[in-house]
């Protein structure tokens, strides 16, 4: 039997930790959180159902940390992990929720390093031992009784552990501990074999687990994009230049994340504005106020914050960090597609989260594709249309009412009108870049990694390759064929998750270009844009005649491409 209480300060939490919480910003526990916490600080074994992005470390370091006594100076806790990379992870969050425990010493044992330092911090009096299994009989053959004083022990991605074929090691460390412990297991699937050592080494385990229901968000278009957590303030700012938004919300886990992230963007020009718990009510009304009345356009909430929001201009929703479970993402993405409006959501995936990605498109039975990081082409078309946009409206009127402002400063400046215009682009685009080299300079990434990858540091598994054909976009960075003498291509930055097929494109050039069948060649079709194969004679002519088509309800604007 578990309960559910949806408040840190709920939850028996020793003090120290609570503070420590606050410090990192944690609003309130996640589901896995406030149902295990409970049991855990209960003294009962548990089996928690639960993967990557659940907030599982905190569901177990948090009760166990508030249980340690700091005056003693022996292993109190071990957690076993898969992997170098999750040890290190694990080691750190439970530095950070016992900041406030002056004493606490917590110590990673993994392989590929050196036995040295690892051995020191065990002398030096660790309580929390974080490690592999493999390394930890290594240490256990030099010292016995290295486990005997350990009172809680942590399996965690029990099932990850059993595919690497840990087995035998986790027998030789359960062998090692004292029969009085308390064991948690966490594991995101129960095949038989994790079932049987639940059963020869649990007692009268309680079992938690996340209800998911089933649940649908027809209108809204999902995509999802693979990229390590460090590339990804990069990665928001390249989607959100070529996502054509009108308002966005982007999600966050902790309140600090908000402000960091609304801090860069609103250096990029951007107008945004942070929303999360701490902000008095008054503060966050008016912010919501400001994204309806269209003076704010990208707001960067929590879950908390963001509860119920409701503005029917918020076209897109981006999953900065991975939400809980289904039901927050189906929660979160539902802050678009209102009012009967289309909504596209957005999420980014590190690829430890590739599992809960896989959850979350079981329970909303919907296929959330992948997509790729917007290249410098892309982000440079974008930037060039929308210039255009802007100066294009003004065309109509610009010689009548500034044409006498253009002859002063020309004469003033000594500079023909051409000159002058270019010097005004600079002006106007400062801070933006609009040739293709500077955009590549800019915000340099590493290629996203595919959904197979694995993060770095991290040894393969079994079955684990990048799953080909799920790319729309791949072969976008291919170099191109060269054009027969008098051919072009043209580009323009809709493409198949506009909506458009290449029939689409040949309807709009032949019936709005007037241009002959026989005289339009190849037509490519990507995910973010497409291009055209045209004759470079009549090719102004027919751009003009273009300019004001519109494509599966979207502006056209077909440019020639020129290649780099
Ligand atoms: P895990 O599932 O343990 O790998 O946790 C995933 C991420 O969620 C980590 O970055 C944690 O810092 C974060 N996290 C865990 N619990 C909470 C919480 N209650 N509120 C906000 N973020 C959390």
């Amino acid at each position: 039997m578990t309960q559910d209480i949806s408040n840190f300060a709920a939850l028996n939490l020793n003090p120290a930790i609570l503070a420590a919480i606050k410090a990192v910003g944690y609003e309130e526990p996640s589901p896995i959180q406030s149902q295990s916490i409970p049991v855990i600080l209960a003294g009962h074994d548990m089996i928690g159902q639960a993967q990557t992005g659940t907030g599982k470390t905190a569901a177990f370091a948090l009760p166990l940390l508030s249980q340690l006594d700091p005056s003693r100076r022996e292993p109190q806790i071990l957690v076993l992990v898969p992997t170098r990379e999750l040890a290190l992870q694990v080691a750190t969050a439970c530095e950070t929720y016992s900041t406030e425990m002056p004493g606490v010493k917590v110590v990673a044992l993994y392989g590929g390093a050196p036995m040295g330092p690892q051995l020191k911090s065990l002398r030096m009096g660790a309580q929390v031992l974080v490690a592999t299994p493999g390394r930890l009989c290594d240490h256990l053959r030099r010292d016995d009784n290295l486990l005997a004083t350990v009172q809680h022990l942590v399996l965690d991605e029990a099932d990850e552990m059993l595919k690497l074929g840990f087995m035998d090691d986790l027998e030789f460390i359960f062998e090692a501990m004292p029969e009085s412990r308390q064991t948690v297991l966490f594991s995101a699937t129960l095949p038989p074999s994790i079932r049987a050592i639940a059963e020869r080494h649990l007692k009268e385990p309680q079992h938690v687990r996340i209800a998911a229901k089933t649940q649908t968000v027809a209108r809204i278009e999902q995509a999802h994009l693979m990229v390590h957590a460090d590339q990804k303030p990069a990665s928001v700012l390249r989607l959100l230049e070529v996502e054509n938004f009108d308002a966005l919300i982007a999600f966050v886990r902790t309140k600090q994340a908000t402000l960091d992230l609304a801090e860069l963007l609103e250096r990029q020009g951007y107008r945004v504005s942070a929303l999360n718990g701490d902000m008095p009510q008054a503060q966050r009304e008016k912010t919501i106020e400001s994204l309806k009345d269209g003076s704010l356009d990208i707001v960067v909430a929590t879950d908390v914050a963001a509860r119920g929001l409701d503005v029917a201009r918020i076209t897109h929703v981006l999953n900065v960090d991975m939400p809980y479970d289904p039901e927050s993402y189906v929660h979160r993405i539902g802050r678009t597609g209102r009012a009967g409006r289309e909504g596209r959501a957005l999420l980014l995936v590190t690829p430890r989260e590739r599992r809960m990605l896989q959850v979350i498109e079981r329970v909303t039975g919907q296929r959330v594709g992948e997509i790729r990081l917007p290249d410098a082409e892309a982000v440079l078309e974008a930037r060039i249309s929308r210039l255009a946009d802007g100066v294009g409206s003004l065309l109509a009127d610009a010689d009548t009412t500034h044409g006498a402002l253009r002859q002063e400063l020309c004469e003033r400046l000594q500079c023909d009108p051409s000159t002058l215009a270019a010097a005004l682009l600079a002006k106007l685009t400062s801070g933006r870049a609009l040739d293709i080299e500077s955009v590549r300079r800019e915000q340099p990434l590493t290629p996203g990694a595919g959904r197979g990858e694995r993060p770095r540091g991290e040894r393969p598994e079994r079955g684990d390759r990048p799953e080909r054909g799920e790319r729309p976009d791949r072969g976008e960075r291919r170099p191109m064929q060269p054009l027969p003498e008098g051919r072009v291509r043209c580009r323009t930055a809709l493409g198949a998750r506009d909506g458009v097929a290449a029939k689409n494109l040949l309807g709009a050039i032949i019936n709005e270009g007037g241009m002959d069948r026989e005289a339009i060649g190849r037509i490519q079709i990507r995910d973010s844009f497409s291009l055209v194969e045209l004759p470079e004679e009549g090719l102004e002519r027919l751009l003009t005649k273009l300019k004001d088509t519109r494509v599966a309800g979207k502006a056209l604007r077909l440019r020639r491409y020129r290649e780099d």
